[in-house]
């Protein structure tokens, strides 16, 4: 994983060249400085991650992200190992930064047959009463984006993109330009949303052409070009109908496609038009980012903020959390160290479903890993 960053190096980006030599532990330090034969530099391990240059234990680091991880907020996080709040959340600006790095490193030319998408609603409230007058409160929460927007595959349970924004057309088009440069140009997925109506336009807008009508007559002017979908466009709403908080009715409506075409990708699965598996993520994402819907004294409430939590959990859950429903029974019970019954299963994450790794990642790999500035063609 490990690459020469300088950039007068011709290897400088380049993974597995064999250009490295490890070169010790400096002043018996706990990382290795590693040598780029080619170019003659010394560099630490850690260059690029959030560990360069800190003293602080990085058991400790990994453990406080791990705990933001898991749903703790900040302040919770920054009593329970005695930091100061403000270290807490430079660690995790820090750590979300690499995350995304991270997550767009392994995220592209991905392959699915499905996309649910939905829009989650996040109380932000960057404001404590008491603090601010009634009308810059209104005027502050106004100005806050209240939505967390999701996109997976209920197949693999890849969680492909989460962001953060109001609920506009604006939005969902740069959401759904988000979801297209994950997948790989030639993947036509089915789309799966509630009744949002604003998809309709962003997912047309994106898989569209101009299409000539012909002429209805002989003589007469040509039609307009019309912006069509594309055939290969598959999209269907889940439209729910909620009355005092109760569901009473639930209606499926093929808006672009066939019938027949949507149920040639769900009937294999024995699946109708759903989008249970995003509604719920959504409950998943409540219990993970102590941000979202929580009224707490939280900071890094904004957009910012929440945005960081959410770089956080989109890799940790993608790479780090085996997924029930996806582990697959074991040839042979593995017995355990200690008292407790033999293993039975082998743990598989949605990244792994996905086929972009091959094993359950630490978050401490996560936080180690030097992502390459740009692909290495091993893993294209
Ligand atoms: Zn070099």
């Amino acid at each position: 994983m490990h690459f020469c960053p300088n950039p007068d190096c011709a290897y400088r980006g380049w993974v597995g060249w064999g250009n490295l030599r490890a070169n010790g532990h400096p002043n018996g330090g706990p990382w290795r400085q590693l040598l780029c034969v080619v170019c003659r530099r010394y560099f630490p391990e850690t260059l690029g991650t959030l560990f360069h240059g800190k003293h602080t234990s990085v058991d400790l680091i990994v453990r406080v992200i791990a705990c933001l991880a898991e749903g703790l907020g900040i302040r919770g996080t920054a009593r329970v190992f005695e930091v100061d709040p403000n270290t807490v959340l430079q660690w995790l600006v820090e750590a979300a930064e690499h995350l995304q790095a991270f997550a767009r490193h392994f995220l592209h030319d991905i392959h699915v047959n499905q996309v649910q998408l939905d829009e989650l609603f996040a109380l932000l409230s960057a404001v404590k009463a008491g603090e601010v007058s009634a009308a810059d409160t209104s005027e502050r929460l106004e100005r806050l984006p209240q939505w967390v927007w999701v996109a997976v595959d209920p197949e693999s349970k890849l969680l492909l993109a989460i962001d953060v924004g109001n609920r506009t057309l604006a939005i969902a088009q740069r959401f759904v330009h988000h979801v297209a440069q994950v997948l790989a140009p030639d993947c036509a997925p089915l789309f799966l949303t509630d009744g949002f109506r604003e998809y309709l336009t962003a997912l047309l807008t994106h898989s569209g052409h101009w299409v000539q009508p012909p002429r209805r007559q002989a003589t007469g002017p040509t039609p307009k070009p019309r912006w069509m979908p594309r055939p290969q466009l598959l999209y269907a709403q889940v439209v729910k109908t909620v009355r005092r908080r109760r569901l009473v009715r639930v209606r499926h409506r093929v808006v672009f496609g066939s019938l027949e075409a949507v149920n040639h990708i769900l009937a294999p699965l024995g699946w109708h038009i759903n989008t249970a598996f995003v509604e719920r993520i959504n409950l998943s994402i409540r219990q993970h980012v102590a941000a979202v819907g929580r009224r707490v004294s939280t900071l890094c409430k904004g957009e910012d903020g929440l945005r960081q939590q959410l770089a956080l959990y989109h890799v940790y859950y993608n790479f780090c959390l085996p997924h029930a429903s996806l582990r697959q029974p074991l040839p042979q019970p593995v017995p355990t160290n200690g008292t407790g019954s033999a293993k039975v299963w082998r743990p598989c994450t949605p990244a792994m479903a996905a086929g972009l790794t091959d094993h359950v990642w630490t978050l401490r790999e996560v936080l180690l890993y030097r992502v390459p500035p740009w692909p290495q063609p091993a893993e294209g």
